[in-house]
Parts: structure tokens; C-alpha cells; sequence
């Protein structure tokens, strides 16, 4: 991103500054949208899912997403999820995968702090959540999922 900022004025151009709003650097198109579905499915999950190459990569969260460092939810990796379905929120009816009701918890961006091989750090820019998440693979599809820091504007506290 540095000779992207090098050949750029910001005064000048409307493209994006690098970095702007934070003070990570991103690998070019490590970022895309991302959606949380709560799911009252059998058991009420938290479905995790992040656009990345052309469809959702997902997880399914127990116990939800975590809003204060310190706390580890199990995440279960499912199958990746076409991306119409950033806008799905509705009923699953019975007998069908995954039947119960799906709404919409949170939504906004993401984008790749660091990956490595069994891990994913990762921010979140939502609407309820925001800060600095980590995957780390503990298993064939089990994740750790946890809050590294919260973004610095305090974002990360949920609407009341
Ligand atoms: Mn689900």
C-alpha cells in the first residue's frame, strides 16, 4: 500500500485513502462484506460468514460473537454460502437443512489483518460489532473465535 499512498494525493483524487480508518495494512482484495445471522435453528447459533473470492466463507457460533477480549467461542466451520446470502433473513420451514428462523444481526465489512495457515486475523466494521477478530483452527472444522481489540472509537459496545 505504500506506493499506492506514494502516487496519490489525497486532495486530489477521490480513491480511497490507504488505510484510511485504520492503521493496518491491507493485502490488495483481502476485504469484502461480511454478515451474522442469529439462527434459531434445533440449538440458536450465530452464523459467521465473510465474502472472500466470490462466495461466503462460514462459521456457526454457539455461544455467539464475543464482545470483550478474553472470551473463546467454539466456530464451526460450514460450507461456504453463496453471496445472496448477505441479504437472507427469513424462515427455513421444517424439515428443511437448518430449518427455524434467520435474521440479519449484523452487517458491515471485513478485511485481512494477517492470515496464516490455522489462523485468521481479521477486522470487523459492523453495525453492532466492530474490532479486531482471530479464527485459529483447532480441529478439521473447529475454530477458536475471539476478540483481539476492540476498534479504539468504542464501537464494539452493542446498541441498546
Ligand atoms: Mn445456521
Amino acid at each position: 500500500m505504500s506506493e499506492y499512498g506514494r502516487k496519490r494525493h489525497p486532495a486530489r483524487t477521490p480513491e480511497p485513502l490507504p488505510g484510511a480508518g485504520t492503521r493496518v495494512d491491507l493485502p490488495p482484495g483481502a476485504t469484502g462484506r461480511f454478515v451474522i445471522q442469529e439462527h434459531q435453528a434445533r440449538r440458536l447459533h450465530y452464523d459467521l460468514r465473510l465474502e472472500q473470492d466470490g462466495v461466503l466463507r462460514s462459521w456457526a457460533v454457539p455461544k455467539g460473537i464475543p464482545t470483550r477480549p478474553g472470551v473463546r467461542h467454539l466456530a464451526i466451520q460450514t460450507e461456504d454460502h453463496p453471496l445472496a446470502y448477505l441479504e437472507f433473513e427469513g424462515e427455513i420451514p421444517p424439515g428443511n437443512y437448518g430449518a427455524g428462523t434467520v435474521r440479519i444481526f449484523d452487517r458491515g465489512l471485513w478485511a485481512l489483518v494477517r492470515a496464516r495457515r490455522d489462523s485468521l486475523r481479521f477486522l470487523l466494521v459492523g453495525e453492532v460489532l466492530s474490532g479486531e477478530y482471530v479464527l485459529v483452527r483447532t480441529g478439521q472444522e473447529h475454530w477458536l473465535l475471539f476478540l483481539r481489540k476492540p476498534l479504539a472509537d468504542g464501537r464494539s459496545a452493542r446498541r441498546s
